[in-house]
């Protein structure tokens, strides 16, 4: 008979069945040790990322490209050139901003492809790109679809959505994602309040009678949060043991703290969530970060990045899902993911959308 022994992360001190470091605090390890690169290390992986382009494929997340996009926002147009030269239109990150001449070449290697997969590909590159020009060409191609696009599922307008950014049937432009990142990070929560994640509340779900939680709130008025242009505090509000059945969960904020659930939840297969638990969860200690982020600091795949973001892109472990505001019908703005692993909770992510104009926020869960 064996006893099964347990061991603890030297680093978190959760509890662990193997000796070692929590996933977690393993991915931390890695992320620090990359964001810790000097000047001359980034110049020098630069170099390298340049003569290796080639090789750049699917499994970009995991090598010096992602380092250097999401930690060091330091892809060079010499590094774009250079890729739209070896034809490699993946990952699209690359052309993020890209400058006009290599829009160009993406343009013209869009507008004369037959294959439905190459369409797809550049169509992500240009949303990436994102500048008035990609805009106009995929509205034309909106517009009049090509042959390929029947072997495809959506619009160019929701490819557009990858960079963060859409257009409606007269071409005006709708940004989706905030151009600056903050992450969460653990910190004291008594000294800094500009950012609260998991605050438990007094009401109820009607369904399960978990106590609903404020899943996160931000002070607009914080100096690291004026990019939100809101002139007081934004709260998302949910039932955490609802809402990942939700798809979305939406509640309404007012801007002097005020927050309501829109309630019942039509899809709530919860299980209640004990009071102790909900405590255990509000103990968390995330704070909002004292410096942004490159934008693509909280995106990636799952196991490379364990941060929870505001602002910037998201992490989609499924494929990005920008909802209607249930008030205005327009598509609703990226504002932020929370990492459930951070608290212990559960896998996966939940994200959290706003209609700034309506009040309203959007909350849905993705897991693998
Ligand atoms: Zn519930
Ligand atoms: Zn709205």
């Amino acid at each position: 008979m064996s006893e099964q022994q347990t061991h603890r992360c030297p680093s978190c001190g959760r509890e662990l069945s193997w000796r070692g470091m929590c996933p977690q605090c393993e991915v931390q390890r890695r992320r620090q040790g990359r964001e810790g690169w000097t000047p001359e290390q980034v110049q020098e992986k630069q170099r390298e990322l340049l003569a290796h382009l080639d090789q750049l494929k699917e499994d970009a997340w995991d090598n010096d490209f992602w380092a250097l996009l999401s930690c060091h926002n330091a892809i060079t147009p010499e590094l774009q050139r250079a890729a739209l030269e070896l034809e490699l239109y993946y990952p699209c990150e690359i052309y993020y901003h890209a400058p006009e001449d290599v829009r160009d070449g993406l343009i013209r290697v869009l507008l004369e492809t037959e294959q439905s997969m190459t369409a797809s590909r550049l169509m992500c590159c240009l949303a990436m790109q994102g500048d008035d020009r990609s805009l106009e060409v995929l509205r034309e191609l909106e517009e009049h679809p090509r042959p390929w696009r029947e072997k495809l599922y959506v619009d160019p307008s929701v490819y557009a959505q990858i960079g963060g950014w859409t257009f409606d049937r007269a071409g005006n432009r709708r940004q989706l994602n905030f151009d600056t990142c903050y992450p969460l990070i653990k910190g004291d929560r008594k000294r800094d309040a500009a950012a609260q994640v998991f605050r438990p509340r007094e009401d109820r779900c009607p369904h399960c009678k978990s106590k609903l939680v404020d899943v996160l709130t931000l002070d607009g008025r914080d100096q690291r949060l004026r990019f939100l242009g809101l002139d007081g505090i934004v709260t998302a509000t949910c039932c955490p043991a609802c809402v990942p059945w939700c798809e979305p969960a939406y509640s309404r904020f007012t801007l002097d703290g005020g927050s309501t659930a829109v309630l019942p939840y039509e899809m709530g297969m919860g299980y209640e969530i004990s009071d102790e638990d909900v405590e255990q969860m509000a103990g968390n200690p995330y704070v909002l970060g004292e410096r942004a982020v490159p934008v693509f600091y909280g995106a990636g795949f799952l196991g490379i990045n364990e941060d929870s973001t505001v602002g910037g892109f998201a992490s989609w472990i499924q494929d990005a899902q920008y909802y209607p505001c249930p008030n205005c019908g327009q598509t609703m703005k990226y504002l932020a993911q929370i990492k459930w692993e951070n608290l212990d909770f559960m896998e996966g992510n939940l994200y959290i959308e706003i209609c700034p104009h309506c009040q309203v926020v959007s909350m849905h869960h993705q897991q693998t």
